[in-house]
């Protein structure tokens, strides 16, 4: 007897060894009435908005309580299913209050996008879409291209320009750093490996600490990374670049791989790129740059020229996922000659051969340019947020957040009980409570930290010259001049606080 949805329909079900239900209907991950997981999704789609439209009145962060905490620590893998709409309850109340926060206004640490709804919901369609950007010839690879393209159009990169989204820009760099060892080191160095090639790279001491990870996981060894010191603008210094690099040459090494930030960590300084990219040519060194979120000045229109000779680099690595505001993650590398990328990555294997035509056409693909085999179709949330804000826009973004940072260091500079510990030259201000009470190390780590416990703010810390300060970075293109108001009274008071106690 047929029961169900199937009661009274005119077939028999006498090959399915379960007589009420076909395999594939028993089998099947998709519902069987898609009602009640349609209206659920359209509840979701409503309560992300309002939350969104919302962010500004809740807390930046908040701590998990550990009742909440501790009911991620345990638990069985639920072998059953639960009911989807009781899923989202137990998202609700224990996962969407307690994470990082980087959406609200008012984080302003580390260097952290804020995200936005339209990429937000090109990352929905890929989920939808589930396309594998391995490769294979459809849409979805075109549009990463076409991402890929307008990259290299933005750092004016020329048309022979390769290149692939990824997690990061940690990943981006390590990228770049095995196309430079291939083409230094010769493709047999793929097959029977480095060997004592005796490759080494630079970079300045600023450098963020995924290139060193980058030389470790490339099997040169983070040693092999020389760390160049800085000038008083916290750019690398040319002269004694040279001096190590001729060093290193007459030691027998290989000097293979320069890097120039754009945009340090740190402070925001951007190296001379135009000097380095010739001593990189006259060396016969791969020019590397990191402009993680740097690359994004590249849009706006006043301070564009600050990234100049990035157009000269063999490699750019930098992310979408900070200044260009789209959701995590996404990351991308920029090859000058896809060439490189090819000859430092691609593989021949039956089970993925090219074809004339057909689904596997379309080479080269992704595969190839990279590590990663099966990949997710991240370039939709990029298109989608450079489609829908355009690039005009991110670059007044760019603008507003160093105008927000050229405020904050001026009302440092002109507060007794603050000092301004390096000078704001993107969006990053460093600066400290200095009441010369002493202990202030301690005192603006307690005051980051109290901060970021209360909910009113999230900037983070780091050492200058020796010293703690508090890192302000603005990414997030919510972010105002009034947060910069409550941001110094809340600093201030609670520094004069702490004193009284
Ligand atoms: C953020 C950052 C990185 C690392 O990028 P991820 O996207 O976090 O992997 C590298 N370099 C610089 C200068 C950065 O700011």
């Amino acid at each position: 007897m047929v029961q169900g949805p199937w009661a009274g329909l005119p077939f028999t079900l006498a090959a399915s060894p379960d007589k009420r239900q076909p395999m594939t209907q028993t089998n099947s991950l998709d519902p069987q009435d898609w009602t009640s997981l349609r209206a659920l999704g359209h509840r979701m789609i409503d309560d992300i908005f309002d939350n969104l439209a919302g962010l500004r009145e809740g807390p930046v962060w908040q701590e998990m309580p550990p009742a909440i905490r501790a009911g991620f620590a345990e638990g069985a893998l639920p072998a059953a299913p639960s009911d989807e709409a009781d899923i989202y309850a137990r998202f609700q109340q224990t996962i969407a209050p307690y994470v990082t926060g980087n959406r609200h206004p008012r984080f302003l640490g580390w260097v952290h996008g804020g995200g936005n709804a339209a990429g937000m919901l090109g990352e929905l369609l890929a989920a939808a879409y589930n396309a594998n950007l391995g490769g294979r010839d459809h849409a979805g690879i075109a549009v990463e291209r076409q991402v890929i393209h307008w990259s290299a159009q933005m750092l004016g990169l020329p048309a022979t320009t390769g290149g692939l989204l990824v997690t990061g820009t940690s990943i981006a760099n390590l990228i770049a750093l095995i196309c430079a060892r291939t083409k230094k080191l010769g493709p047999a160095s793929r097959i029977e490996g480095i060997g004592a090639g005796g490759f080494v790279g630079y970079a300045s001491a600023g450098v963020h600490r995924c290139v060193p990870g980058a030389f470790d996981m490339a099997g040169l060894g983070s040693g092999a990374l020389r760390r160049i010191a800085v000038d008083a603008a916290y750019r690398i210094d040319i002269t004694a670049l040279e001096a190590q690099i001729q060093a290193d040459r007459a030691a027998g090494l290989q000097p293979g791989f320069l890097v120039g930030t754009a945009g340090t960590v740190d402070v925001g300084a951007i190296d001379d790129l135009t000097a380095l990219a010739a001593l990189a040519r006259r060396e016969g060194i791969w020019f590397h740059v990191d402009a993680a979120f740097g690359a994004l000045l590249a849009l706006s229109p006043t301070r564009k020229s600050m990234l100049a000779g990035i157009e000269q680099a063999d490699s750019v690595a930098f992310d979408f996922h900070k200044w260009a505001q789209v959701p995590y993650d996404c990351g991308c590398i920029l090859v000058r000659d896809q060439n490189d990328q090819l000859a430092a990555f691609s593989q021949a294997t039956n089970y993925l051969a090219a074809a004339p035509r057909g689904l596997a056409g379309g080479q080269p693909w992704p595969c190839d340019l990279g590590p990663d085999l099966s990949r997710g179709f991240r370039a939709l949330k990029v298109w989608m947020t450079l489609m829908t804000h355009g690039s005009d826009k991110l670059g007044a973004v760019v603008d507003h957040t160093c105008a927000l940072a050229q405020n904050l260091a001026q009302r440092v500079q002109a507060s007794p009980k603050l000092e301004l510990l390096a000078p704001a030259m993107l969006n990053i201000v460093c600066f400290r409570y200095n009441d010369s009470a002493g202990r202030l190390d301690e005192l603006n780590a307690d005051i980051v930290a109290d901060l970021q416990e209360s909910g009113e703010f999230a900037p983070s810390t780091t050492i200058i010259n020796g010293q703690l300060a508090i890192r302000v970075a603005f990414v997030n293109h919510r972010t105002e001049m009034a947060d910069i108001d409550d941001l110094l009274a809340a600093i201030i008071g609670k520094g004069e606080k702490a004193r009284l106690f």
